[in-house]
Parts: structure tokens; sequence; C-alpha cells
């Protein structure tokens, strides 16, 4: 047959008509039904991803969502737990038929209040991971106003769709962590003396968002610029999950509790007050004390603590979770052939260097790498097969390591 006869098997155009014709074992297909096909792949892909997540939400039940992050997040329990209801609430209202009976279910957005290194961005990238959704992790103290120097909230949506990898539908679906949610507060009670361009401004700016709607994108990030193509990003699905230390608000949580300064162990209704975890109490009215408008604190309706990390919950963060500090470690020595033991002792004498240096959770890593430096250096090349490391042992390595020295200036 002569080349010019060829013809796609599909649509049936000759050669001459299409721009490619690739053959097959006894068939022809040109390059517009390839294209075609494609898309039709596209379609069917996004129908299976949808009924996939169905899928997975059927599997996941609040106390199943539980039982996951509790493999990675020591500790914290009632945070876990408000969190498993809330995304288990979101991704049920993210699948509701649309019904006639006029009940709209609300976005669950969460806020999680806490000192730093408590786990909250941990417990915002587990929730991602479990669900297979990207995650954006932003920091509101970059965010201005529209038209400031700084970064517009739109950014934040710019981070996600990276995280996506630019897949719109996927990115609808995903979940952005809000760090340092508390430093975007009302500088003070009377926002007419200086505009509040990274405070109020920027509450104000991030309440569209939260709500659920349509947002102009660009999906390089930047500025807005007239010439730039926007990407539409729709944010009605986006799980919100705003963390921050809220410095000082203790001091709003016990005056609301009627304590005296000075520490003492009734409120009005006489029930026993733990005064070393006042945070517990939090209400939303003590948000808005700090400095959150109303409007925001209403649509971050989920509010959560985070306890402080004491002795017992630092000790099992090195050895428990599923990507615990310590198995991470053993893991690097043994691509090596070599065999990373570590005693009690020596385990129990980091967590308490970690309290002394006032390192918290994220310091223990800090510590791992101080003690095991030069083992990680010597070893590989040493035929050694391995390495114990005892109380000793580290507090030798501690000692001659820049770690130390924090203690002097702390
Ligand atoms: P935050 O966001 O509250 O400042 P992070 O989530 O970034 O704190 O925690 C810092 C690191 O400390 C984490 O990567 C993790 O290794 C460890 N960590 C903190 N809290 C916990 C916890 N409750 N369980 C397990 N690891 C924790």
């Amino acid at each position: 047959m002569a080349k010019e006869d060829l013809e796609c098997s599909f649509c049936g155009r000759k050669k001459p008509e299409t721009n490619l014709l690739i053959a097959g074992l006894d068939a022809h297909i040109c390059d517009r039904c390839i294209e075609q096909a494609h898309g039709i792949v596209l379609e069917e892909s996004k129908e299976g991803e949808h009924s996939d997540l169905e899928h997975e939400l059927k599997l996941k039940k609040p106390q199943e969502i539980k039982a996951f992050l509790d493999e990675y997040i020591i500790g914290q329990e009632f945070t876990k737990k408000v969190m498993s209801v809330a995304v288990y609430n979101h991704y049920k209202r993210l699948l509701q038929p649309s019904t006639d009976d006029d009940i709209e279910i609300q976005k669950s957005n969460v806020i999680m209040v806490g000192q730093t290194g408590t786990g909250k961005t941990l417990i915002a990238k587990t929730v991602a991971k479990m669900l297979n959704v990207p995650l954006a992790i932003v920091d509101a103290t970059v965010l201005t106003e529209a038209g400031y120097v700084g970064e517009d909230v739109e950014s934040i949506l710019t981070r996600l769709l990276q995280a996506a990898d630019y897949n719109l539908e996927k990115a609808q679906r995903g979940i952005v962590f809000i760090d340092e949610i508390d430093k975007i507060a009302r500088k003070s009670d009377n926002p007419s003396i200086t505009r509040d361009v990274s405070g109020e401004g920027v509450q104000q700016a991030l309440l569209k968002l939260l709500e659920g709607t349509v947002v102009n994108v660009p999906p390089k990030g930047g500025r807005k610029h007239p010439d730039q193509k926007f990407i539409e990003v729709n944010t009605e699905h986006i799980l919100f999950i705003a963390g921050g230390a809220f410095d000082g608000i203790e001091r709003h949580i016990a005056k609301r509790l009627n304590m005296q300064a000075m520490g003492f162990v009734a409120s009005k209704s006489d029930e026993v007050i733990e005064k070393d975890n006042i945070l517990k109490y939090i209400i939303p009215k003590d948000l808005k004390d700090f400095g959150l408008i109303p409007e925001i604190i209403g649509r971050l309706p989920v509010l959560t603590h985070m306890n402080p990390l004491d002795e017992g919950t630092l000790r099992a963060i090195l050895t428990e979770p599923k990507n615990a500090i310590i198995k991470q470690y053993t893991k690097l020595f043994k691509m090596d052939d070599i065999d990373f033991t570590i005693t009690d002792d020596a385990l129990d004498y980091m967590v308490s260097k970690a309290i002394e240096y006032k390192l918290g959770a994220r310091g223990l890593r800090s510590l791992c790498e101080a003690i095991l430096t030069d083992a990680m250096f010597e070893l590989p090349s040493s035929g050694e097969t391995s390495l114990n490391v005892t109380q000793s042992y580290a507090e030798g390595k501690l000692n001659k390591s820049t770690l130390k020295k924090l203690k002097a200036v702390s």
C-alpha cells in the first residue's frame, strides 16, 4: 500500500490529512485520536480519584484516623481526638450528596494553640499523609495586606498548587497549615493609630479564603500582575489548620477563670484548675482577647490546645513513633552494616539535656547529631560493625560540641 493511502484505524483520516500517523501491529492511529483518547483517560482517572477518596473515607472512621495519628504523634490525646473528628467531618462534607433538606455542613477548619515544638506541624503533616492530599505549610508572619511589602494571602494557594504539582483538583482538596497565626493578631486595641498591614489587615484578607471562595491565584507566586495568567482556585473544600504559640494567652485565660496572679487552684465553680497547663481551658473568647478578630475565630471553629512536652513524652518521642529519631539513625547505620544500639541511660541523659537546654522535641534531633556525628564520619570507613552509645559516650561527645554553649547563652 502506498504511504499516502495509509489511514487512521479510528477516524479513517488518510495520512496526508494528519500531522502524525503511528503504526501498530495491524492498525494505525492519528495525532487527533491520540489526543482524544488521552482526554478520555484523564476524565476516567478523575472519576476514579473521587471514588478513591470515597473509598478511603469509608475505611477511615475517626477512631481509625486517631489510630493512624497515634503511630506518629506521642501524647496530645485531646488534639488527636478533636482533629480526627474534624478531618472526618470535613471529608464527609466534601462528599455530601446534594440533598434538598437545605442543611449545609459548614467547614471544620481547625486552630491549634500550643508552644512551639509540641507537634502542631507534625499533626498537620500526618493528617495529609494519611489522606494522601497535598499540604502547604505557610508562615503567617510573611503575609501582608495586598499592596504592601510581603506576600499576599493568595500566595498560600500558590504553595498548595505547587505541592499538588499544579493538579487543580488535588489542590482543591488539600490541606493548608498556617503557622504562627498568633503573629497576625491585632497589635493594639485602637487600629486607627497606624495601619496594621500585617495584623488585622491580613486577618481580613484571610477570611475569604477560610470561608470558601474562588480566588485568582498567580501560579508562580509573586505579586498579581495584569498580564499574568491566573488559576482559579476554589477554597471551599480546602481544610485550613492554623497553629500558634499565643505567648501570654494564659494571662487572658487565668483572668477569665478568675485566678489570682500568684496562682491558686479553684475557679468560681470550685473546680480544681491545673495551674501548669492553663491552656487546657482555652475558649474562643481568649483568642479574641489576644487579638484575633471574631470573624476569623468563627471560621476556625475547631479549637484545640497542645500540652507541653514533659520528660516522659520526650523520651517516648525518641524511640516510639513510626519514624522515631532513633529508628532513623538505626536505619542510617544499618546501611553501612553497622549495628547501632543506645542504652536507656543514654536516652534518659539526652532527654534531661533537652529539658535543661530548653530545646524541646526539636532539640532531640540536634542532640543526636552532636552525639553521633563523629561516629557517622568515622565508622563507615573503619570496618567496625557495631556502635553502642552509653551515657558516658553521649556525655563525652556532647561536652565537646557547640550545643553545650547553648546553655551559656540561654
Ligand atoms: P510545632 O509545629 O508545634 O512548632 P513541630 O510539629 O514542628 O512543632 O515539632 C517539631 C518536631 O518535634 C517534630 O518534627 C517531631 O519530630 C517532634 N515532635 C514534637 N511533638 C511531638 C509529638 N507529640 N510526638 C512525636 N514527635 C513530636
